[in-house]
């Protein structure tokens, strides 16, 4: 049903296609790549001396975008793009292909090829980096996975998180974890996970109410299950309002899986929430929240989850950010105009 997805996931060519980018960016990673005063014509071996931006606070770099709240910082860090693939039923599977095409079309987006984009987002506060998700690593083909390349722009690596939220355990969230079967590199992290998440994948993960195909069914399964077995020994699971370090909790939305977490992060000045798969598109999910996601666990939960939570972002006003939004994707949700746009995304400008 998602060709895009499921050929990407499951081509190995496309996987080792991947791993050969990756390699290849790694020279690309040591340049010199936040250039904030922009000077001409720079040489590429002066880049390549320059050291990697100071992490923390608000300090911008290639592939990723920070905020200071406040004695902690957000930073939002790309992990790449991907296909879809069609619009619909990724969308709306319980209406019409050609509402989601008049929908998107109204927003000037073509309904083929449909994109996505896979964010992580880098907590720091003191000595803690906090890192919500891995990513997707090489399995969504080259694209993506470049998570590595942009940890190493701010000088970091996986193995300076001391803790990894995984906030469910979706691939594009969880194989960045590792590569064929290698961990990529989170060797000094404790992790946190949702119980309820911990004991879907761990039994027989019932995905019946969502519209994956089951190759694709199968896929999820196997990477979640492994996953959850694999970490067993290092993951303190937790639960909804459950604080990870001062300042940071777990907010559930429960839907597109049973144990999916938000996080919320308090700083001195401000509040953020990192809304994780609240919504999977920015043209979709805000518009219209009531229409169901293909790889929601349960769709009725998730959409009920979805418009609950945006109206109770409008009305405090909250600050958020999350896994799948335009890049860097800090912003505010406004009300819409009406039926076909029932919430607004207003995107923060980008501040240097
Ligand atoms: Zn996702």
């Amino acid at each position: 049903m998602y060709p895009g997805i499921n050929e990407q996931m499951s081509r190995r060519a496309m996987m080792g296609m991947a791993g050969a980018a990756v390699i290849g960016s790694s020279a690309i990673a040591k340049m010199r790549l936040e250039d904030k005063t922009m000077q001409p014509a720079a040489k590429p071996e002066a880049d390549a001396a320059a050291a990697p931006v100071k992490p923390t606070g608000r300090v911008q770099a290639y592939g990723s975008y920070a905020m200071d709240l406040g004695g902690i910082s957000v930073r939002v860090i790309a992990d790449g793009d991907f296909g879809f693939g069609p619009s619909w039923p990724l969308f709306n599977a319980a209406g019409t292909k050609a509402e989601v095409d008049a929908h998107l079309a109204r927003q000037g987006i073509p309904p083929q090829p449909f994109r996505g984009q896979v964010h992580t987002l880098l907590i720091e506060r003191g000595a803690d980096r906090v890192m919500i998700d891995t990513g997707c690593g090489t399995s969504f083909g080259p694209d993506t996975g470049r998570l590595t390349r942009h940890l190493a722009a701010i000088g970091l690596e996986q193995k300076d998180i001391n803790l990894l939220i995984v906030s469910h355990c979706h691939p594009d969230h969880i194989n960045g974890y590792a590569e064929e079967g290698k961990p990529t590199g989170f060797s000094n992290a404790k992790l946190v996970l949702a119980k309820t998440e911990a004991d879907f994948w761990s039994g027989p993960a019932d995905l019946s109410g969502s519209k994956v195909d089951p190759e694709m069914a199968k896929l999820m399964r196997a990477s979640a299950g492994m996953f959850v077995n694999g970490t067993k020994a290092k993951t303190q699971l937790m639960a909804d309002r459950d604080s990870v370090i001062d300042g940071v909790k777990l907010v559930a939305a429960p839907g597109h899986t049973p144990g999916h977490m938000m996080v919320e992060i308090a700083g001195s000045k401000q509040k953020m929430l990192f809304i994780t798969d609240l919504i999977h598109h920015a043209a979709v999910g805000f518009s219209k929240p009531a229409w169901h996601v293909a790889f929601d666990a349960d769709p009725v939960m998730a959409a009920k989850t979805r418009q609950s939570v945006l109206a109770q972002v409008v009305a405090e006003k909250t600050l958020i950010a999350g896994s799948h939004l335009p890049f860097p994707g800090f912003g505010h949700v406004v009300e819409g105009a009406g039926n076909d746009e029932v919430f607004r995304f207003m995107p923060m400008a980008w501040q240097f």
